[in-house]
């Protein structure tokens, strides 16, 4: 297939740079990059978490150290989540945004949190757990969704009832009560919500599987034969009409070699079906073998197949077709039949002058039709078209 490829463009130096720059924080990769914005958001989510924490301190509305230690423990667990995913360190895990770990992390830090704010404003803390359960929901699996919001809860209700228990001056055990009846009555819908969530995610994303792989067979079977798994003779025929636009626009000359198996009503007459399709696969097979990558080979009708060799005069076509007698001579069809060879005719055209390609194939056929009947098991080159 041809392709077009764009004439090069002189690079911009500014851009040049943005992008350079943007590479090396976010990755190289657009899976990578996606991963580290999502860590650095996070990460710039603690610092203004951790500057409001100061400010409340400042205030008298939380315990003086609590924002240093918040700080201390979320930067560096940021740098360090951000370096194991920027680099690549996590790309072969199930969760390589560490989702599981930050949430984890998350819910210590809420907790803590929680417990250092001062009587009667640290309800507000509570929101924070509807933002871990967010951010999880496009990650988590539904039963990771219903582990963390059950962690939470538990976490939660555990720092409320002991806190209560040992300090009720600083943890007012109704006020403790009213706020753990509030998360008893709001998380339990956040879990449910992050569960349904993470299912339709689960779901859609198997079946946008499925449909890769359905897409990937109908592909397969458009354009390849089903016993001997080479090209079929439709897209056989496109390739052919692509060569002679190259040929036409680039003087890309290519030879056409039309093959007949010789006596294969023989074959199956005599040992069945079954024998005669596994000569047709020897046939592929060896083909495959002897042929060049760039070479296309393709079932045209029931024994017979096509060959399209780019840039190749005549000569070089039969050298191919010598070797691939050779190789047949060798090759055991059936073990039930030892002895049994394919043999085959070709007739060779080359296509080096304007005209159609209906014209070269004819050639061609005209070509295999000489080699039949002057004896087979051979090859006949048609003479050069006129141009
Ligand atoms: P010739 O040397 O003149 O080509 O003789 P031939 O017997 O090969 O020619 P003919 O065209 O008369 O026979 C072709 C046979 O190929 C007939 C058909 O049953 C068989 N054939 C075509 N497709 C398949 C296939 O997929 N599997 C099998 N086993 N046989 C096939
Ligand atoms: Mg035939
Ligand atoms: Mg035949």
């Amino acid at each position: 297939m041809t392709q077009f490829v764009p004439p090069a463009q002189p690079n911009d130096p500014i851009v040049d740079a943005v992008g350079k720059l943007v590479q090396s924080v976010f990755g190289h990769d657009r899976a990578t990059r996606a991963r580290t914005a999502a860590i650095l958001l996070c990460a710039i989510m603690y610092a203004i978490c951790c500057s409001a924490a100061y400010y409340a301190a400042q205030i008298n509305l939380m315990r003086p150290f609590a924002p240093k230690l918040l700080w201390a423990t979320s930067m560096p667990a940021y740098v360090v989540f951000y370096s194991l995913v920027r680099f690549g360190k996590t790309k072969h895990l199930k969760d390589p945004t560490l989702m599981l770990p930050q949430n984890l992390f998350a819910l210590l830090a809420i907790a803590f949190a929680y417990t250092a704010v001062g009587p009667h404003d640290r309800g507000v803390v509570l929101v924070l757990i509807a933002l871990v359960m967010v951010f999880g929901m496009y990650t988590h699996t539904p039963k990771q969704s219903v582990q963390i919001g059950v962690l939470a809860m538990l976490l939660l209700g555990l720092s409320m009832g002991v806190l209560a228990h040992i300090d009720p001056d600083y943890y007012p055990p109704d006020l403790e009560l009213l706020r753990f009846e509030l998360m008893l009555g709001t998380v339990p819908t956040l879990i449910f919500s992050a569960y349904q969530i993470s299912s339709w995610r689960n779901r859609l994303s198997a079946q946008r599987k499925d449909l890769k792989i359905a897409l990937e067979q109908v592909q397969q079977m458009a354009t390849h034969d089903v016993l001997t798994g080479l090209y079929n003779r439709r897209f056989m025929q496109d390739r052919l009409e692509d060569a002679v636009k190259r040929f036409e626009r680039y003087g890309e000359r290519f030879t056409v070699v039309l093959i007949d198996l010789d006596h294969f009503k023989r074959v199956n007459d005599q040992y069945g079906h079954k024998v005669g399709d596994q000569a047709l696969m020897a046939f592929a097979n060896a083909s495959g073998i002897v042929l060049r990558e760039t070479d296309i080979i393709a079932r045209w009708g029931g024994e017979e197949f096509i060959f399209l060799l780019p840039n190749t005069a005549a000569e070089k076509a039969l050298i191919a077709l010598e070797r691939l007698r050779q190789t047949l001579a060798t090759c055991t069809v059936s073990e039930n039949v030892p002895q049994l060879r394919v043999k085959f005719s070709a007739g060779v055209a080359v296509h080096d002058c304007v005209t159609s390609l209906t014209h070269t194939l004819e050639r061609a056929d005209k070509a295999l039709y000489e080699a039949k009947s002057s004896g087979r098991d051979r090859d006949v080159t048609a003479p050069p078209d006129k141009p």
